[in-house]
């Protein structure tokens, strides 16, 4: 048998979830609430079940969850996406950008991936018979270095996935730099995937910069998001792309035979619940208090903080610990303190396909309070 990805294994999400468990670790790894969403929300469930929504939507999702999400779109962004033809709902982000890339990315072509980068975009990418091409963000700061994504483009660059605010370092692009990228792919036909998952996840006062509030982005651009995320339910897997109609029409010709459909009574009670503004616009304001409370208690640490300026994750350097841990590759160190200090945390060099070594770590704070409280102790205890 030969392997469509023989290079991929476990996720490391799931590796380390296992071995927190294993050690009765906080699970400070795989990204994920350890609370549950709003209970009107969860109520909004049980009266579509009870309501009878348990049929097939139609294919690309229910129109009111459609109408909804580009309402929302408009208002936030201010680009006014046609729920009939360029809204589309998926089965989380992750399907989406794997649709996405089956259905407009040909067999030779190439798609720019920043580094570090979500481990789904490069299988999907060799699923569809391309080749990732791999760009590192600026070493330390993290941001995009557009002299090296202009020296990466060649004649058969179809795409470039970008993901902000980002996976795994918490960097947020400004609206100067989404202005350079569309002034470096305007002379081009490169195509903008835009992972767009933590949009609701931004600090310190920023905006996310979707694509959706740059035209000429927009214009060649699939934006993604997921639910998962912004409603802390993100085992529900419902997510949505938008794009324009001629882009949307390919997307759901790979969608309707990827998954036909996404679950119904789900679809109808996120319609419901999304007519209220609140919930998401409150997420900066919330999770913003975590990362500050998170951040001043890991400052009693031996730990080096990166800035984060947006998603639940926090990075540190370990690099100032003692000798010998400071010399442990980051997945022996992920494991280690898993194991000794009982912290599950994520390898920055899971993020990077050469696997790259640089003393960081990754930390989830979208977590109770007495949870992170809790991983503080142990850390300020060992560290
Ligand atoms: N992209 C990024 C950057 C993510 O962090 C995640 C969730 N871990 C996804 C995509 C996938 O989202 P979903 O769970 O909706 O498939
Ligand atoms: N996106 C989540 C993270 O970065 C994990 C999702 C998964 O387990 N695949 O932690």
């Amino acid at each position: 048998l030969t392997s469509r990805l023989p290079a991929v294994g476990t996720t490391i999400f799931t590796t380390m979830s296992a071995l927190a468990q294993q050690h009765g670790a906080v699970n400070l790894g795989q990204g994920f609430p350890d609370f549950d969403g709003d209970p009107r929300l969860m109520q909004a469930v049980k009266d579509a079940l009870d309501a009878g929504h348990n049929q097939y939507p139609p294919m690309a999702g229910v129109p009111a969850l459609r109408e909804a999400i580009a309402a929302k779109i408009a208002a936030l962004h201010g680009r006014a996406y046609d729920p009939g033809l360029e809204i589309t709902v998926t089965a989380g982000a992750t399907q989406a950008i794997l649709t996405a890339i089956l259905a407009l990315v040909h067999p030779g072509d190439e798609v720019i991936v920043l580094d570090p980068c979500y481990d789904s975009y490069e299988p999907s990418i060799l699923l569809a018979g391309a080749r990732a091409v791999h760009v590192a963000l600026t070493p330390g700061r993290f941001r995009p270095d557009f002299a090296a994504i202009a020296a990466a483009i060649t004649p058969r660059t179809r795409a470039i996935l970008i993901n902000t605010p980002h996976n795994p370092t918490g960097t947020v692009w400004t609206e100067a730099e989404m202005q350079q990228l569309a002034a470096l792919l305007a002379p081009t036909d490169i195509l903008v995937l835009a992972d767009e998952v933590y949009e609701h996840m931004v600090y310190d006062g920023a905006t996310h910069q979707s694509i959706a509030r740059h035209p000429a982005l927009a214009e060649r651009g699939v934006l993604i998001s997921s639910f998962g995320k912004t409603y802390h339910v993100t085992g529900w897997k419902v997510g949505f792309v938008a794009a324009p109609a001629a882009l949307m029409a390919e997307f759901r010709k790979v969608h309707q035979f990827n998954v036909f459909t996404v679950n119904t009574p789900m679809q109808h009670a996120l319609a419901a619940f999304m007519t209220d503004a609140a919930p998401y616009l409150e997420l900066p304001a919330f999770y913003q208090g975590k990362r500050d409370r998170f951040r001043a208690g890991l400052a009693g640490t031996g730990l080096a903080l990166l800035p984060c300026e947006g998603t639940y994750f926090q990075c540190v350097s370990y690099a100032g610990l003692a000798p010998e841990i400071a010399a442990l590759p980051e997945v022996a160190f992920c494991e280690w303190l898993t194991r000794e200090v009982g912290v599950a945390a994520i390898p920055l060099s899971a993020f990077y396909p050469d696997g790259r070594d640089q003393q960081f770590a990754r930390l989830c704070f979208a977590k109770r309070d007495e949870t992170l409280e809790r991983a503080l102790e142990r850390l300020r205890q060992h560290l």
